[in-house]
């Protein structure tokens, strides 16, 4: 593997620039990749987990560091186990043949450098399920100029509209601005969503709007950012599934979960500005939240036009 990537690190938009070789950056990523979990997973969009689920690796560490993280274990504490390359394209290959509809790739921006090479290797050899990249949107247009024709469908977050707050939770004021520039870059690779016959997602770019409480995701203004600079039919998955996970609880506007109002405030403005593909998910009845109310795993979605 060449290692000059890791020697000056910028392969995100934190550029610590520091030798990973030696020391950590602020993802607390060394050159080895770590994963924590890889299984079929059926609490994706319904298009990504199919019917035989979605072949999911998740990496350990994370650029973006959110406070809220729901895989905060994963993401801030590291928590997973050091695996070859020779390994994760043997895993490749076992979830196609367990039946995946695709390698999900969860979190994978800082090992970019390493994961190009991989799934080159693996398209050319026998993997011919799509390759889907599944990040927070926090990355670099040159990064992602080199993924090109390499990854299939692109699952990024768009997590803030206000700089303020993406600095706060994410310590990325800079977010609203890099995620935007990262998302023209993957639609201009992929397009949008692209369904088989089946209706399983075969390319294009699906973006993802976890709503926080009290707006402070600002959900409804992106979405009027996104429907002016890809128009309605940029496939969404509206997510009401925040529980106050990880560092929440240090932040008293944050810990607690989403409301019916709120959520409904988001797809109010999703259906006013006419966007035509959506994935939504179910709230409970009441507002009060419990630890098992949608969560990542059980998440319900459902394909709208119809709203839920
Ligand atoms: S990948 Fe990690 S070390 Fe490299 S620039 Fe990003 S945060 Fe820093």
């Amino acid at each position: 593997m060449n290692l000059s990537e890791f020697h000056s690190c910028a392969i995100c938009p934190r550029e610590c620039r520091i030798d990973r070789t030696r020391a950590k950056g602020y993802c607390q990523a060394g050159t080895e990749l770590c994963i924590n979990l890889a299984q079929l997973h059926f609490g994706e969009e319904p298009p990504i987990s199919g019917t035989r689920g979605s072949g999911t690796i998740f990496f350990s560490h994370c650029n973006l560091r959110c406070v809220f993280c729901q895989n905060y274990k994963i993401s801030l504490q590291g928590q997973g186990r050091s695996i070859s390359t020779n390994e994760l394209l043997s895993l490749f290959y076992t979830l196609q043949q367990q039946g995946a509809h695709n390698i999900n790739l969860v979190t994978p921006t800082h090992y970019s450098m390493i994961l190009r090479e991989i799934i080159a290797q693996a398209k050319a050899d026998r993997l011919t399920i799509p390759v889907l990249w599944n990040s927070s949107g926090y990355e670099k247009v040159s990064s992602l100029q080199q993924m090109k024709g390499l990854i299939d469908i692109y699952l990024p977050d768009f997590k803030y509209y206000h700089p303020v707050y993406a600095k706060k939770y994410s310590g990325a004021g800079d977010y609203p601005v890099v995620a935007l520039n990262a998302l023209r870059e993957m639609v201009s690779q992929c397009g949008f969503l692209q369904l088989d016959a089946e209706g399983i997602a075969q390319k294009g770019v699906l973006v993802r709007l976890l709503v926080l409480p009290h707006a402070l995701a600002g959900t409804q203004n992106s979405l009027r950012l996104l429907a002016d600079e890809f128009g309605p039919d940029l496939p969404l998955s509206l997510m009401a599934q925040y529980y106050p996970a990880g560092r929440a609880k240090e932040y008293p506007e944050l810990n607690r979960g989403i409301t019916t109002a709120e959520y409904q405030a988001v797809l109010d403005v999703a259906q006013a500005l006419g966007f035509t593909h959506i994935y939504t998910q179910e709230l409970s009845s009441d507002d009060s939240w419990t630890p098992d109310f949608v969560t990542y795993e059980s998440q319900s979605i459902a394909q709208t036009g119809e709203f839920k």
